[in-house]
């Protein structure tokens, strides 16, 4: 293992300087591997998996059974986790722009990677940020950026191409549900794909072919526990022996047994009116239409002015949100069905900003 740095300048003064941790597997002809946590800076399940994955990539390492180069940054956005706002932390968004960590990364074809770098010092921070982690990722084939929800089941959010191969992330990680989207959106995993789309197919017989870019999201904010990371670094393992990375029988088999969702067919449960919200569903449950999920308090002391929150239709509540005030639209669960959402997007789009 190396251990390199990614140097930000700072748009006023000063630098951050980001951990970057390079493997060097032994069959050039492996995939080459990308994982990085905490892009939403406040996001730490994924740092706690790397914080135990990391060891046993070591010894995989020494031991000679890494076959594939992986490059990790575990802990990758240093300008949102220094953002503190009253004593909260603010890491979706960069305060000064308001831009969101994982949105606006440049779309571009996968020759043209080296560009992202050109008189890169100039630009602004979060932006020389983003470029150097697309940058990275697309050296690799298996991208994997590690998120959260604010409460929510094992899943996976990833372009439709890759779905069923990617099955064996599933049975890896033990993923509860697998979210699909439809491209084209400039968050971070489809800036990758984006690139790989926009690039010659070469020997692979489809852009997808022995490739992946996802987001994980492993489970809710704080869901941050020795056991669920180890639990989570045996996923990675498995999954990158399932993928010839690493040699060996993959360390875990979980049937996987969830939902598969088009985003079309994620229904957003948003707050009709402000206030305190009592849940009577968490995420995992089935639900049908009719069903109770929570009830909304606008008056505290007055129920019959309460406003209860139905489910349009059948299927599996994924998440949740994690704050138990909103405000009027706000978003408070995301229920997978099979049925077309009640909430149209732009084909494209993300579920969130
Ligand atoms: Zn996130």
């Amino acid at each position: 293992m190396q251990t390199s740095e990614i140097v930000i300048s700072d748009d006023v003064a000063g630098e951050w300087r980001v951990p970057v941790l390079t493997f060097e597997g032994s069959d050039p002809k492996a995939p080459r591997v990308y994982i990085q946590a905490a892009l939403h800076a406040g996001e730490l399940p994924g740092v706690a998996a790397l914080h135990a994955f990391i060891p046993a990539l070591r010894t995989a390492e020494s031991e000679g059974r890494l076959l594939g180069d992986v490059v990790i940054v575990p802990k990758c956005n240093p300008i949102g986790a220094g953002q503190w706002l009253h004593g909260e932390l603010q890491g979706r968004f960069e305060i000064a722009s308001r831009t969101n960590f994982n949105r606006d990364y440049p779309l571009i074809a996968l020759k043209d990677r080296a560009s992202l770098l050109d008189g890169i010092e100039a630009r602004p921070a979060a932006d020389q940020l983003k470029r150097h982690l697309l940058h990275l990722a697309l050296g690799a084939d298996l991208v994997l950026d590690l998120h959260c929800d604010d409460e929510s089941q094992l899943y996976a959010y990833l372009e439709a191409s890759f779905w069923p191969e990617a099955i064996d992330l599933a049975e890896s990680f033990g993923l509860e549900a697998v979210l699909l989207s439809d491209g084209g959106s400039t968050a971070f995993e489809e800036a990758v794909t984006h690139a790989w789309k926009a690039g010659d197919l070469g020997a692979r017989a489809a852009w997808h072919e022995g490739r992946i870019s996802l987001t994980m999201e492993f489970r809710g904010l704080r869901d941050v526990r020795p056991d669920l990371a180890a639990k989570d670094a045996e996923g990675l393992m498995a999954f990158l022996q399932r993928r010839n990375v690493v040699s060996g029988e993959p360390v875990r088999h979980e049937a996987f047994t969830g939902p598969v969702a088009g985003l079309d067919y994620v229904q957003m449960i948003d707050a009709p009116k402000a206030g305190t919200v009592l849940f009577e569903k968490t995420f995992g449950d089935q639900v049908r239409a009719g069903d109770r999920l929570a009830a909304i308090i606008p008056t505290p002391g007055f129920p019959e002015n309460d406003v209860a929150i139905l489910a349009p239709v059948e299927g599996t509540i994924v998440t949740r949100v994690a704050a138990r005030f909103v405000r009027r639209g706000d978003n408070l669960m995301k229920i997978a069905s099979t049925a077309l959402s009640n909430k149209p997007r732009k084909p494209g789009g993300a579920l969130e900003d």
